[in-house]
Parts: C-alpha cells; sequence; structure tokens
C-alpha cells in the first residue's frame, strides 16, 4: 500500500508532507491493499473525522451512551414475531446521531469494538430480560459480531455466555450474527470460540449472506443455523422469475443444509409475498417494521396477532 504527496502542490512544510503521504497510505489500505493513492484534501477531512469520532467514542465507552434498537423478525408463514435483530444507537456530546456504519469502522480502527460490543450486550441483556418478564420467553434476539470484536479464545467467549446467565436468559435465546469473512479458512483462530458459543446453545448467523468473497465450503465446516439473504438480492426481485433466482437458490441450498432463513430488507408487499411464496422462513424489514427502542417493540410485540 503506498500513498504520495506532490512537492510543491500539497504542502511545502515536511511533516505535512509525511502525514499526507501517511494519509493516501492509509486510502490504499482501505481500498483493500496492494494499490497506490494520491493524496487529496478529501482525505485529509476524512481523516479529521475519524480522529474526531476516535475521541467522541472514547467518552461514549466511559460515559456509556449507547443504547439498542430492536427490528422486528417475522416468521413468513404465520405472520409472527419470533425473532429481533439488535442494532446500536449512539448520540454524540454534540446531540447528533451518528449511524453504526459510521463510527463502527472507526471502533474497529482504534481497537474500542470489544469493550463497545461487552457493553451492547450488557444492554441486549437487560432490554431482553424486561421483555421476557413480560411474557415473551420465545424471541429470540440477534447480536452483531464484527471480526474485531470477535475473540479469538474461548475463554472470552465464556464472557459473553455468563452475561447471559446471569440475566436468566437461555443461551438459545441469543443468535450472534457474524460475516462470511470471520469463517475464511485464513481465521481458523475463531473456530473454537464459535464451537464454545454453539455448544452452550447459542445460535450462528451469517449476516449479509452473498455479499463476502470466501468459499462455501465453510457452511459444511462449521453448524451455521441461520443464513440471512442480504438486502441487495431482495431489492432485485420482481414478478420475473429470472430475476429471483439468486434467491431461491439461496433458499434451496439452506434448506439442503438444514438452515433456517432470514431475508433482509423487505420494503414492499410484493418483495413479502414472493420471499413467503418461495418458502423463505423469515424476514425483516422496513415493509414490516423499522428498528424500534425496547418499549415500542412491547409494544409491537402486544399488538402482533400474526395473519
Ligand atoms: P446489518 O447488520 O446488515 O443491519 C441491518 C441494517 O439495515 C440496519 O441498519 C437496519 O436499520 C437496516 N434495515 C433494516 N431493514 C431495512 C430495509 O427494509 N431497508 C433498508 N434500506 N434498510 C433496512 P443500521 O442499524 O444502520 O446498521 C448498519 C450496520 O451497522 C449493520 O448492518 C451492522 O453491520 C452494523 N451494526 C449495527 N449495530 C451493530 C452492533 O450492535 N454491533 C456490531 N458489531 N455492528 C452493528
Ligand atoms: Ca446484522
Ligand atoms: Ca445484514
Amino acid at each position: 500500500s503506498i500513498g504520495i504527496t506532490l512537492y510543491p502542490d500539497d504542502n511545502g512544510a515536511p511533516d505535512e508532507l509525511l502525514a499526507h503521504a501517511d494519509q493516501a497510505m492509509y486510502n490504499s489500505k482501505q481500498q483493500g491493499r496492494d494499490s497506490f493513492s494520491f493524496f487529496n484534501q478529501e482525505m485529509q477531512s476524512q481523516s479529521e473525522t475519524r480522529l474526531l469520532i476516535k475521541e467522541q467514542l472514547r467518552l461514549a465507552i466511559n460515559h456509556r451512551e449507547f443504547v439498542m434498537n430492536y427490528q422486528p423478525i417475522i416468521d413468513l408463514h404465520t405472520g409472527r414475531v419470533v425473532k429481533c435483530e439488535a442494532l446500536v444507537r449512539w448520540k454524540n456530546n454534540e446531540g447528533e446521531w451518528i449511524p453504526p456504519d459510521q463510527f463502527i469502522p472507526v471502533a474497529e480502527e482504534f481497537g474500542y469494538m470489544s469493550v463497545i460490543g461487552e457493553q451492547i450486550l450488557e444492554l441486549v441483556c437487560r432490554d431482553i430480560q424486561h421483555v421476557r418478564l413480560q411474557g415473551f420467553n420465545d424471541l429470540t434476539v440477534a447480536v452483531n459480531r464484527s471480526v474485531q470484536e470477535f475473540p479469538r479464545s474461548e475463554a472470552a467467549v465464556s464472557d459473553w455466555l455468563h452475561m447471559i446467565e446471569r440475566y436468566n436468559i437461555p443461551h438459545t435465546s441469543i443468535i450472534f450474527e457474524i460475516t462470511e469473512s470471520l469463517l475464511a479458512p485464513e481465521n481458523k483462530i475463531y473456530l473454537s470460540a464459535l464451537e464454545h458459543l454453539k455448544n452452550a446453545g447459542a445460535n450462528i448467523a451469517i449476516d449479509d449472506f452473498g455479499t463476502g468473497y470466501s468459499s462455501l465450503s465453510y457452511l459444511q465446516r462449521f453448524p451455521v443455523d441461520i443464513l440471512k439473504i442480504d438486502r441487495s438480492f431482495v431489492s432485485r426481485m420482481s414478478d420475473t422469475p429470472k430475476d429471483n433466482m439468486l434467491v431461491a437458490t439461496i433458499i434451496a441450498m439452506a434448506k439442503t443444509l438444514d438452515m433456517k432463513v432470514v431475508a433482509e430488507g423487505i420494503e414492499t408487499e410484493q418483495q413479502y409475498r414472493l420471499l413467503s411464496e418461495m418458502g423463505c422462513d423469515f424476514g425483516q424489514g422496513y415493509y414490516m417494521a423499522r428498528p424500534m427502542p425496547p418499549e415500542l417493540l412491547l409494544e409491537f410485540l402486544q399488538n402482533n396477532k400474526g395473519n
């Protein structure tokens, strides 16, 4: 990964030049390495934003400023809410909501993700314990885990399991959503931690399925419970069968491998109908419900009578 800056166009001062070359190199790394980038002003402002978010995140961790939203996941055969996905929300000290897509990469870059992940799991356990106490014992909750926050040892995974136990939630009520890249052959170090979660009864889902580059052989090597079809596939569905072939294939493959399928990003009645006709097990998306705070999730559950 190479970063290039031009003298005297970009800046004259030696330390500035070095900093610019460094920002350009960071950009090359972001683009997937093995490439070169020329410095530009946009990189400068991106790098300033990253450092600002980093500082604000440090405070957010200390002050425990994160909260969770929950998006219902519906059984497409019955119309009932059976699961939900926990999605983190953060308002910085200037009162702006910063989307997870923006701050999680920064948290990962600076090594903050494992401590944020611990806080997230505790928030989820607290919220779900409350929901369970209102009589919704069957609801399972999916928690996202990025590669950077995933522990390499069984011991660290045990901390997660103990947290879940402390809130009297059965391990079987928790799904850990990971991405395909975690199961890539070069990531064997995660296998024992994943197996430990599985053996304890927790479920594993593959998030954004179909968007990674890894080979499919990992699906056989590792007992995955759920495939989540990425929203990009769902958005391309139509009444023309050809447009639905990929989704149909993923559903058929999951059935063969004895896995369940969740379709993500359902935004229209048509997508909902097509997916349920195709035998997709579960669905999630704005058409049914947006992510919502825990008190609204409770209301949603109370009003949800199914088809
Ligand atoms: P994701 O795991 O794929 O989460 C689904 C994202 O799609 C959520 O965005 C959700 O609000 C959005 N979404 C749901 N239904 C629809 C729909 O019908 N249409 C459209 N256009 N979007 C829909 P969100 O909450 O902004 O999260 C973005 C990403 O940030 C997540 O993608 C996940 O990768 C990451 N993330 C969120 N919360 C956490 C967390 O607690 N831990 C970790 N590690 N990552 C998280
Ligand atoms: Ca997810
Ligand atoms: Ca997803």
